[in-house]
């Protein structure tokens, strides 16, 4: 009898260490890496519908780009961009972040503006044939740089003729929210995706700790100048060492234009992280912030407390709301000062 007792303890107890051993066994992640809208994005997700939700999240990836992409012959921007000052019918994402590029440019007073694109183009930053304009130029073809005079209603877009748009201060931010809806659609409660450095979590890590995010020092991008800790939010940084040539004078220009003289943007900064709920809201203000430089970033930013930012001025000091301030890990040990809101 006691051979029969031993036997079965033995039993409970091996099916209590297995159950042990199950239930604290992390969750295995699956990860995705896609080449898509110019730049690698991974994704990294946890839980039973992680496989179907990163198919699902791909998918849409391919569609967006499709649809959104400036350089693609059959897109809604390449249609919209040929058409003369006709109107344009587009697809519903097409026509929410033209509209949503529209209040931008009112609410950040005009340092987001889609409607920059030629300025961009003769900067050579969409062929990579660089050049500096000259002044004559560049004023003729800010004449018609104006996001105000976008319309949209519905699904029909109208730009004036002889202006073109481009999204891509908005896109990967946008494509980051649509990706955290699949994740939520198909029960994800646990990712992380990096869109070309826009990085957007779902949830907190499978161990319920907060996701650790390195933002890069803008003066040696291969290394990491501080760390935010963040679960359910996206960072989103625009700076200027992440596509720029040097011209002939030795001096960097890259390719976030200040609307207001259609030169790259110059008034302080050289980077802006912004971290809030939104991909689309983050990735608008990274770069409406990083336009519009260090004094009136700061005065956005304690008029506008739904997001918190890092900013990073010429002279190598960290900016950053107060919001953060636990969350922050200043691992590069740069001078930091908290950006007043009262
Ligand atoms: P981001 O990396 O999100 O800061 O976006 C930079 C991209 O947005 C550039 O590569 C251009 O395609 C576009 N862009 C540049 N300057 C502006 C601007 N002032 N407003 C809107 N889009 C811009
Ligand atoms: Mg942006």
């Amino acid at each position: 009898m006691n051979r029969y007792i031993t036997a079965a303890l033995s039993a409970a107890l091996l099916t209590a260490l297995t159950s042990c051993a199950a239930d604290t066994a992390p969750p295995t992640a699956s990860e995705r890496d896609v080449f898509a809208m110019d730049t690698f994005m991974t994704m990294k997700a946890y839980g039973d519908g992680a496989d179907k939700a990163l198919e699902a999240a791909e998918a849409r990836i391919h569609e967006l780009e499709d649809e959104l992409s400036v350089t693609k012959s059959g897109s809604d921007l390449a249609r919209i961009n040929s058409s003369g000052g006709e109107a344009v019918a587009v697809s519903d994402d097409a026509a929410e972040l033209i509209k949503a590029g529209v209040s931008y440019f009112d609410e950040t007073s005009g340092a987001l503006d889609i409607s920059v694109y030629p300025v961009l183009a003769e900067w050579g930053f969409t062929t990579g044939e660089y050049r500096i304009p000259d002044e004559g130029t560049i004023s003729r073809l800010l004449a018609k740089v104006n996001a105000g005079a976008v319309t949209v209603e519905g699904s029909s877009v109208r730009i004036p003729e002889g202006s073109m748009i481009d999204l891509g201060a908005l896109a990967k931010g946008y494509t980051g929210d649509e990706i955290m809806a699949i994740f939520r659609e198909n029960g994800v409660k646990s990712a992380m995706v990096s869109l070309g450095g826009n990085v957007q979590a779902l949830g907190s890590k499978p161990d319920g700790s907060d996701w650790r995010v390195g933002i890069k020092d803008p003066f040696t991008p291969d290394t990491n100048m501080c760390v935010v800790s963040i679960s359910d939010r996206a960072v989103v940084t625009s700076g200027n060492y992440e596509r720029y040539f040097t011209g002939d004078d030795g001096k960097n220009y890259w390719h976030i234009i200040d609307p207001a003289d259609g030169h790259p943007a110059d008034n302080g900064l050289v980077s802006v992280t912004v971290i809030g709920e939104s991909g689309l809201r983050c990735d608008a203000l990274s770069t409406a912030l990083f336009v519009m430089g260090t004094d009136r970033a700061q005065t956005y930013l304690r008029d506008h407390t739904d997001v918190d930012a890092v900013l990073v001025t010429e002279d190598g000091t960290l900016l950053y709301t107060g919001g953060i301030s636990g969350k922050l890990d200043n691992t590069g040990g740069r001078t930091a000062e908290v950006i007043a809101r009262d």
